[in-house]
């Protein structure tokens, strides 16, 4: 390419800076002989974008007070991304156009051809709207407050107290919260109708038939279909309800209770029948870098040696601190070919997860730097969430101080019994949310009448949550998805996290019998970033992309036994 590109991803200021290289790309001759080349100039214009609007992120939530940053990432919202968009949509049509196929392309040219086919400019308005009703969600679901104890609290600050290990102060937390969630009841089934209506147009406008065969290819979900989808949902009601129904057995007997209630266990918050105070993990922010970085060794010489390049490099921010913005994230600087990871660690048990979370994804950004293409880059969700939730089983042998972590032997047992726990409690939830999905898009008569709606949660509410007593509190249970961001966000949306779950156990068995060769596999196949189809990148980290009982059966078993020796060991 003979057009300059600012040198760092920091000075790009300007569209004007991009245009002449996008041009370029846009006129230069496409052959066989040139393809290699006109790719790798358009990668390097892609990963100076990424990483120039990936820095501007970083830096407003660093310093959410940054005026100046929030200046620069409004304008690449305005003045740069939408051009940037537009513009490398004429480079994938100018690909697709020549029909070439260059060697190692077959997924992203996959990618690329369902863009193109279900691509409508009649959807692009409705996909603004679409947004625009997601911010009222977001509008509605921000204002709930509640008065708890005299004072006025935002909804989320309920969840310590729906974790209390006073019963009847977490069945108080529970029903304000939900009695606040009635409130909004006729503001989101009004929403609900305008989301519906405007779904249904977009896959009629693509030429679909329902709005889950359009969504299907808009998510790219070549490996698996509908019907896979429901095999999930059942292999989970089948083996995994089961054993959500011997861990609440166990529990009500530890808790002394005879009757199930939701306050008394769920997939949200961990409740600990034994009202032991929190696990404490450190006080200092400089004890969990330096353990994390102890347990990633631990886990693989190579793994620690990033996470190592990660602290020299200044790549973290740990710390919760005045004017940082919420939650946590990990993202990338591609052309830099290094990750960054955000959080706010105060000193609790999930702060250890998320940074050994956020681990797993920084370390699939170091392991996949090698790939020629921005293209080939994308990785599917129902992967890049295994190589997150992986790392956090595969560091869970070495939480304890002995082993280079932060607990005492029972503290650590506990530690990893309420990660089990919590993994087990999610699958039956997921398949709700998305049995739910399913029934929704398939029915479209039925689907915006809220009762429906209700009726049909209530009923898979009970089918994955046999043994919860929901007596007394029915309309609040029915009122389940109007909870769920991803119903209303992101339709379809979730059975990733389940998927990828599977996965993640999956190398977990195998590093119980072999570390060395389990986790080699693991960091093949974050190598490959999104260059192959799911059912390979799964095998390649030595796991099967697998809906069935049998698979799933034989990782719950296993995760059962273990909690059972966990238990024993104090968890
Ligand atoms: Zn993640």
């Amino acid at each position: 390419m003979n057009t300059p590109l600012p040198e760092h991803a920091v000075d790009l200021n300007e569209w004007t800076q991009l245009k002449p290289a996008f041009d370029e790309l846009a006129a230069a001759p496409l052959t066989a002989s040139t393809c290699e080349a006109w790719l790798a100039d358009w990668t390097r214009v892609a990963y100076l974008v990424y990483e120039a609007f990936a820095r501007i992120n970083v830096a407003t939530t660093i310093n959410t007070e940054d005026a100046s940053a929030k200046k620069r990432l409004f304008h690449f919202l305005e003045h740069i991304i939408p051009q940037a968009q537009a513009a490398d949509q004429v480079l994938k049509s100018k690909l697709l156009a020549t029909g070439l196929e260059p060697a190692g392309f077959d997924i992203p040219l996959r990618n690329l051809r369902a863009e193109v086919e279900i691509f409508r400019t009649e959807n692009l308005p409705l996909m603004t709207e679409e947004g625009k009703l997601g911010n009222q969600f977001d509008e509605i679901k921000g204002a709930q407050s509640v008065v708890w104890e005299g004072h006025e609290i935002p909804l989320p600050q309920l969840n310590p107290h729906l974790q209390s290990p006073d019963r009847p102060t977490r069945e108080r937390a529970w029903r304000l919260g939900q009695s606040r969630n009635l409130k909004d009841r006729d503001a989101l089934n009004g929403l609900w109708k305008e989301f519906l209506s405007l779904r249904v147009q977009m896959a009629r406008n693509a030429g679909f038939a329902d709005y889950r065969a359009y969504r299907w290819k808009l998510l790219k979900r070549f490996d698996y279909s509908p019907a896979d989808s429901e095999a999930f949902q059942s292999a989970i009601e089948q083996v995994v309800v089961p054993a959500v129904s011997r861990l609440n057995a166990r529990h009500k007997a530890d808790l002394a209770i005879t009757s199930l209630r939701p306050w008394d266990a769920n997939q949200h918050v961990y409740i600990d029948s034994r009202a032991r105070p929190p696990l404490k993990p450190f006080t200092d922010v400089s004890v969990l870098d330096a353990r994390a970085a102890t347990i990633f060794t631990a886990v693989d010489p190579a793994l620690g040696a990033h996470y190592n390049t990660m602290r020299r490099e200044g790549l973290l921010d740990l710390p919760s601190r005045k004017g940082k913005a919420p939650g946590g994230y990990c993202t990338a600087f591609p052309v830099a070919q290094r990750p960054f990871i955000f959080m706010n660690a105060v000193g609790l048990h999930i702060d250890v997860d998320t940074l050994l979370h956020e681990g797993g994804h920084a370390f699939h950004v170091f392991e996949s730097a090698g790939l020629k293409s921005h293209l080939l880059q994308d990785v599917p969700m129902e992967f890049a969430e295994v190589a997150s939730m992986a790392m956090e089983m595969l560091a869970s042998p070495y939480l304890a101080h002995e082993r280079g972590g932060f607990y005492s032997p029972a503290d650590a047992a506990r530690a990893r019994f309420e990660h089990l726990d919590g993994m087990l409690r999610f699958w039956p939830y997921m398949a709700v949310v998305d049995a739910f999905q399913h029934w929704v898009y398939t029915h479209a008569d039925a689907a915006p009448d809220p009762a429906a709606c209700d009726a049909m949660w209530s009923g898979l509410y009970q089918r994955f949550h046999p043994d919860v007593d929901v007596s007394g509190i029915e309309s609040e249970i029915a009122n389940g998805w109007h909870q769920k961001l991803h119903i209303f966000q992101a339709p379809f949306y979730y059975i990733e996290y389940g998927l990828a779950q599977l996965g993640a156990a999956q190398i977990w068995r195998n590093a119980k019998h072999d570390q060395a060769g389990a986790v080699a596999a693991y960091r093949r196949a974050l190598a490959l970033g999104g260059s192959a189809p799911l059912p390979a990148l799964f095998a390649a980290a030595g796991a099967k992309f697998a809906f069935d009982p049998a698979t799933l059966g034989e990782l719950v078993g296993l995760m059962e036994r273990e909690m059972d020796d966990l238990r024993a060991a104090g968890g």
